[in-house]
């Protein structure tokens, strides 16, 4: 029975719940009464129900689709303004004992070099992306409680969190490692990790179990109720994500939201942020051996779509995808890009060639960090390193009600303008520092505050003349 404050995997992602609901958008794709009645609710900006925003991603009415575009374009606008928040990936082990037939890191795989950071190279890869001015990462690492147990999972973000080279620190730890207890989620919580994520793959439970045909992994109930957990244990923001590719997208589009419905529901705050990847080729993967692939104008209907029916939900969107793909939907939703990644342990201190095995996944976008913050800012993006909620405490539903407030502009604006400053100064190329500056210099006068405004005038000057890490 579909429950969505059930603590059961099976009831809060019910697949006949699924089922009657692509049903329901099929049948009502070219309604345009009961469209433009969902559309108008969602122009309320407090989100829709699964069974809404699947009519809406269903719908095939052109005009339609049209209004749905630019209504994920001013939600986009009003909660996130033209702030681009800024991570990059640390893989710290591709040791894994799993099977995922997607990943080139399942454990039958002997083609590729299994590496596991040491304590040191892990400080070498963090100098690295310090270096280019990172100051977000999202931690990865494979399963294998014997090569990398939590024990090395805890002791890799503590050495993170403790180098600190030139100017550069990282300030936010996220973390992606597999489903565990609400324990080891509490221990993780005492490190002090940003958001946990763990990526769903796929929420179709047959499809999932022949896509994960061995290792812990192939536990559908213990991946699926791994966030109510991680809440359990104390950790506020998680962001969930599926694999674009390995399901069909409206079953995979009615599941997120499901998933984020129960969370909302059993644990009182929704998912922090939504992931979009969708499968790339890679050593031992081939990604037209799947059926589900999506083309680029469905997948900018799908982060539309999710733009709309979580409003203050991140959407974040890696290095996967191409430049001109990335470019379609920033201003359709996606609020967090990687930049500069690299998907192979070790890659950041000692970079492999392009054409190198042991990538997760294969890169679209390899442009560097520098370039990427040219970019966003020539589109009129203001890249952000903001890291600010997290170490001031404003996490789940403290972090919710800053967006519910009204505050973001007089909050995140300036703190991402004063975090592109630093970049500024201390990584970024002359021509980079030169429209940067212009950009900060427009972009200050938007605060609405007058006091905010002024302090933060105030920190830009004092960036300028040597200081760092200031917030609100
Ligand atoms: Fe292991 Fe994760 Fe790759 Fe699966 S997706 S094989 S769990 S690293
Ligand atoms: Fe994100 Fe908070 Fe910074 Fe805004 S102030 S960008 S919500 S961390």
């Amino acid at each position: 029975m579909y429950d969505p404050k059930s603590p059961h995997a099976e009831d809060f992602i019910n697949h006949d719940e699924i089922l009657a609901t692509l049903a329901y958008a099929d049948a009502n794709a070219t309604n345009a009464e009961l469209i433009d009645t969902i559309i108008t609710k969602a122009e309320l900006r407090k989100g829709l129900s699964h069974r809404e925003a699947s009519v809406l991603l269903a719908c095939t009415l052109e005009d339609r689709n049209q209004k749905i575009y630019a209504l994920a374009e001013q939600i986009k606008k009003d909660f996130y303004g033209n702030r681009i928040v800024m991570f990059a990936p640390l893989y710290l082990s591709n040791y894994c004992i799993n099977g995922c037939v997607y990943c080139p890191y399942h454990l039958k795989n002997k083609r590729i070099p299994r590496i596991k950071l040491s304590q040191d190279e892990i400080r070498r890869e963090v100098i690295a992306l310090q270096d280019m001015g990172h100051k977000r990462l999202a931690l990865e690492a494979g399963e294998d409680p014997v090569n990398n147990p939590l024990e090395y999972i805890l002791e890799s973000i503590k050495t993170i969190y403790s180098v600190k080279h030139k100017n550069g620190v990282i300030r936010r730890v996220n973390v992606n490692i597999a489903a565990t207890t609400v324990d080891d989620y509490r221990k993780l919580k005492d490190a002090g990790i940003g958001t946990y994520i763990l990526f769903q793959e796929t929420y179709h439970k047959d499809s999932y179990e022949k896509l994960h045909p061995t290792g812990p992994k192939h536990d559908y109930k213990w991946h699926t109720e791994a966030m109510d957990r991680a809440m359990q244990g104390g950790i506020d923001d998680v962001g969930i994500g599926v694999l674009f590719g390995l399901e069909r997208y409206r079953y995979e589009y009615a599941g997120l939201l499901m998933h984020a419905e129960h969370l909302e529901a059993a644990m009182g705050v929704g998912p922090h942020t939504i992931s979009v990847p969708r499968i790339k080729a890679a050593d031992d993967v081939d990604p037209s051996s799947f059926d589900n692939g999506i083309n680029e104008d469905t997948f900018a209907k799908i982060v539309a779509c999710i733009r709309i029916a979580v409003p203050y939900t991140g959407i974040i969107i890696s290095t996967r995808e191409s430049q001109s793909c990335r470019e379609r939907v920033l201003h359709l939703g996606v609020s967090q890009i990687s930049g500069a990644s690299r998907t192979s342990v070790g890659g950041y201190a000692d970079p492999e060639p392009d054409d190198a095995k042991s990538e997760q996944f294969e890169l679209s976008d390899r442009r560097t960090l520098d370039e990427i913050v040219h970019w966003l800012m020539n589109m009129g993006y203001i890249p952000s390193f903001c890291t600010a909620c997290y170490r001031e405490g404003r996490t789940g539903d403290r972090f919710m009600s800053l967006c519910k407030s009204g505050q973001i502009l007089n909050c995140c604006h300036p703190n991402a303008l004063m975090t592109l400053k630093e970049y500024l100064m201390d990584y970024a190329s002359p021509e980079t520092r030169r429209i940067g500056e212009e950009l900060i210099a427009r972009e200050i006068e938007k605060v609405p505050r007058e006091k905010v405004r002024d302090i933060a005038k105030r920190n830009l000057a004092a960036i300028n003349d040597g200081q760092r890490d200031f917030r609100f």
